[in-house]
Formats: C-alpha cells, structure tokens, sequence
C-alpha cells in the first residue's frame, strides 16, 4: 500500500459504547487499518455518557475485533488510537473539554485538522450535537468537517425536512453523509457496472424491452428483541421499504449519470424519485399489500413476541407495484416486497425482459418460450446470472432456459469489504455517491407518506397473514398475478447452492 493511500483523520464517534459502534464501526476501523488505509495519523474519541477510561474503552475496542486477527501487537497498535471521553450530548460545557482533546490529537497524530463526526446515536440527538459542533467551535478550518449520520432519516416527511433543516444550519449538504449500508453492498455497486459497462444491457434497459422488474428483500428472522421499537416506529415499510428498497429503486431506474461522482450520481437518483407515481388511497389499496406473521408449528407469530402491543396492526411484510412515469419506464412495472419470517433471507432483483415476438418453437412439448431474466443476487449469494433461452442437448429441438454465471465463490468472500468499511472509506475519500443525498430521503417520503395515511385510516380492512416461515401472503402473490406475472423463485431462475 503506498504512503499516499493512507487517511489523515480525527473520527469523533458520538455512541462509542453503543451497538452499532461495538458491532459494525470498530472492525470497519480496523479493516482499513489492517489494509494501510488508517495507520499512524489517525485517532478516534469515542463518547457517551457512561465513565469509561482510556484503557478501558481499549479493552471494548479489542473485544469487538479479536476474531479479525490473530496478530495481537497489531491490534493493540490499532486500539492505542482510540480515546474515550464520557460526554452528555446536551451539555454545553462537556464540547469544550472535546474541543480540547480534540486539537490535542490533532497535533499528536497529524490528522491535518481532517473531521469525521459520527453520529451512531438516536437521531433526536442530531440537531443539538450538530449544532453544538458550530457554537462550540469543533469544526476546523484547514481540513476536512464531514458528519455521517445513521437511519432513520426521520419517520415521515415532515421529521425529515425537520432533521435536514437542523443538520444544514451546521453542515453543507455536500459535507453530510446519511448512511444506507445496503448501498455498501458489492453486488448493489455493481448495478452501476452491470448497466453502465455492457451494450447488451445498456441499450435494452428501458420500457421497449423490460417487461417488468422485481425487487425482494426477505429476511428469515422475526423481530426478536427489537419487537417494541419496530412495532411502535413503523413496521416493514418504514424499516426496509423507505431506505433500502428505494435506493436501490433509484439505482435501477436512474439515467446514466455524467460521470459516476457523488454529485452527478445523486442528481439523477434524485430524477428518478421524482418519475414515481403518487398513489391516491384508492391506488394504495390497488397497489400495496401489507400482512403480518402469526404462528406456525415452530414460530411465534407477530402478536406473541414480546413487546408488542394486543392488537397491533404494524405490518411485517410489505409488497407493492411501483410505476415510474418517464420515458424510459412508462408502463413497466416494479414490483417490491419485503418482510420478516419468511422462508428464507434473500436480497435479489430480477430483471425480466420481454419475450421475443415470434416462436419459432412450437413443438408439443414446447409451447411458450421464457423470457429472459437478468438476475442480481445481493445477499446472502453474491453474483448474478444471466438466464437465457438455448437449444436443449441432445435430439429434442426444446428450448429451454440456461443461465450465465458470474458469482463470488466462498474464498473470495473474505475479500470482499465489510458495507461499513467501504462506506467509511469512501466518506474518507469524499466520494458521497453511496451516499443519500437529502432530496432522495425527502422523495422517498414522500411516497411512503401516502402509503402509509391510507393504511393508517383505513382500519376496517382485515389485515393479510402468512404463517412464520412461509413465502408470505398470497396476496402478495395476487398483485403480479393480475398482470400476468409471477414472483421469480428458484424454480424458475438459477440460484446459487439449490
Ligand atoms: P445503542 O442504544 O446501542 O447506542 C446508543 C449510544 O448513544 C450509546 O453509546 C449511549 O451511551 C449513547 N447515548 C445515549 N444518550 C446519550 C446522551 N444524552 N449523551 C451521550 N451519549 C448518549 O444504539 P445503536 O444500536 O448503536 O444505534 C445507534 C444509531 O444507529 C441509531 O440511530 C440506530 O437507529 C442506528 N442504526 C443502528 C444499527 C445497528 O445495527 N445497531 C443499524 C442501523 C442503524
């Protein structure tokens, strides 16, 4: 690794003894320490409420990346640039000691006054930490002041204009970084390459050739400890539709940006968002499907785990058809679901194209011939094929679908970056492209907004199930029904380990 690779910064983690920070932030850190991205000029003040020292903060630090090396001289040379101060975010004074030990490390490490104030706390605290940073005078003049914050970016459009608001009192909008650790994953960046880099995808994707394009992000687990929250803040759509689900969404749909920068990338997103149609109630009900989980043989259902409230209505499953009124994508619909407890975890869209006009296959075996479906595997297989149509071998002169392959084996995982570690170092290098820009948080709620006011009153209608560990609801399955399609599975389309 060349010396100029290396990152010159003073990260101030702000929920350094929370989860997300022990989990996810300290082995990202020290990812990119082992690879020579962070070495010598770098340090980071941890801080929160509790009394921690120093050495003690150290000890949490080596805990949470123990497992990533067996090289403990790296891992204490790593943890000796963590230092933790016992800050109350809402008190004035306690910026000034920060501010202190801030200009401290600055001068000992060399940090070239670069600032990356992380934000892994509750987002009611972003405003007053934020503004504090200003009065308080934490930001420096010469290098570098950027702020990452963490979802949610609010729970509706108005908190989100609110939030926003708050944050650019302190911070440009091209200083700010709102993380959405899909948007980290590998086969999620590769959308870009995968449109952008083929002429045999790039001038195919569009209404003359797509038919139609589905988007499936089901997880295995139920809602486990987080019941209370998850059933109080919102429910499925807010959870994975609002962030998730829409970027990628708009990564699909974009225009080609100018150039893959943070500024060209965010302005077509944002395009983009605007192209959805806005549902009225009536659509809403027409177009979205919500449902709950209740008990199978071996599951709890959504109403017995812990922490929710009788009765509650919150959805855990999510499907919905999208139309993108522009002239790429008129008429084509996108269809999307989500939920928890379902069969299996699986990040995947298909992209299915039209069939071709003539059959010249007809045979009593063979009426139809399938369309071709590009398919891209997000999590937990990495890859994509691609399923086509071919003669089958032998003297039958059938069709039938085979797929091109291209997916990341079991020993090239371990190469692939961590979301966290890509996202911070792309933070690092200034590069905000995986980054949501304020215009695409506020788009997307807007729509969801509308979802979820006709939900909210409608509460006659009876609420779809499915039993834990099912596909889900089969209204889920109506919705592509009606239109002549149905859900691709691994029955249809090549899935990795089947
Ligand atoms: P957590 O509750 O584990 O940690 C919160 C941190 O904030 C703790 O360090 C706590 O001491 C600190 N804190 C609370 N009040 C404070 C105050 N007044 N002054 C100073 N410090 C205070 O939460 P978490 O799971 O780490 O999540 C942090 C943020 O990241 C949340 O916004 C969450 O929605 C988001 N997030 C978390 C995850 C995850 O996997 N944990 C994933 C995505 C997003």
């Amino acid at each position: 690794m060349p010396a100029t690779q290396e990152k010159a910064v003073l990260i101030t983690l702000f929920g350094g003894t929370g989860d997300l920070a022990q989990r996810k932030l300290y082995p990202a850190l020290f990812r990119l320490f082992k690879k020579g991205y962070l070495r010598q000029h770098f340090a980071v003040i941890g801080t929160a409420r509790r009394e921690w020292s120093d050495a003690y903060y150290r000890e949490i630090v080596m805990q949470s990346i123990a497992s990533l090396s067996d090289d403990e001289t790296e891992k204490e040379e790593f943890s000796s640039h963590f230092y933790y101060l016992s800050h109350n975010v809402q008190n004035t004074q306690e910026y000034q000691q920060l501010k202190e030990l801030a200009s401290e490390l600055d001068k000992k490490y060399q940090t070239q006054q670069n600032r990356v104030f992380y934000l892994a706390m509750a987002p009611q605290f972003f405003g007053t930490i934020t503004e504090h940073l200003k009065t308080q005078h934490l930001l420096t003049e010469q290098g570098f002041n950027r702020l990452i914050i963490e979802k949610p970016f609010g729970h509706n459009l108005e908190s989100a204009i609110e939030l926003n608001d708050q944050l650019a009192q302190t911070f440009e909008e091209t200083q700010i970084y709102r993380i959405d650790h899909y948007l980290g994953k590998e086969m999620v960046q590769n959308i870009n390459a995968i449109r952008f880099s083929n002429i045999f995808f790039e001038p195919l994707w569009n209404n003359k050739f797509v038919d139609n394009v589905q988007i499936t992000l089901s997880e295995e687990v139920g809602v486990g400890t987080r019941a209370g929250y998850y059933d109080t803040s919102g429910g499925a759509l807010l959870d994975m539709v609002q962030n998730h689900i829409f970027q990628i969404l708009s990564l699909l749909i974009m225009e080609p940006p100018v150039q893959m920068d943070g500024n060209d990338v965010r302005q077509e997103k944002i395009k983009a968002l605007r192209s959805l149609r806005a549902y009225s109630p009536e659509d809403v009900k027409q177009n979205f499907v919500r449902a709950q989980y209740t008990q199978s043989e071996e599951l709890l259902g959504y109403l017995q785990e812990d922490g929710v409230v009788e009765h509650s209505r919150t959805e855990t499953y999510v499907a919905g058809k999208l139309m993108v009124d522009n002239f790429r994508w008129a008429g084509v619909p996108f269809y999307i679901r989500t939920g928890k407890r379902l069969a299996n975890k699986n990040t995947v869209i298909h992209i299915q194209f039209r069939s071709v006009d003539v059959n010249l296959f007809h045979s009593p075996t063979q009426v139809d011939i399938l369309p071709d479906v590009l398919t891209i595997h997000i999590q937990p297989s990495q890859g994509m094929s691609f399923n086509i149509n071919v003669k089958q071998m032998g003297l039958s002169n059938d069709i039938e679908r085979k797929p091109l392959l291209h997916y990341v084996s079991p020993e090239q995982e371990k190469d692939i970056p961590e979301a966290y570690e890509r996202l911070i170092l792309e933070c690092l290098n200034g590069n905000n492209a995986n980054f949501a820009h304020r215009q695409e948080v506020e788009l997307s709620w807007k729509f969801i907004d509308l979802v979820r006011s006709a939900w909210d009153n409608d509460t006659s209608s009876d609420l779809p199930t499915y039993p834990a560990g099912s596909h889900g609801p089969k209204e889920g399955d109506d919705l592509l029904a009606r239109d002549g399609f149905s859900w691709h599975s691994c029955d249809t389309i090549y899935c990795p380990n089947e």
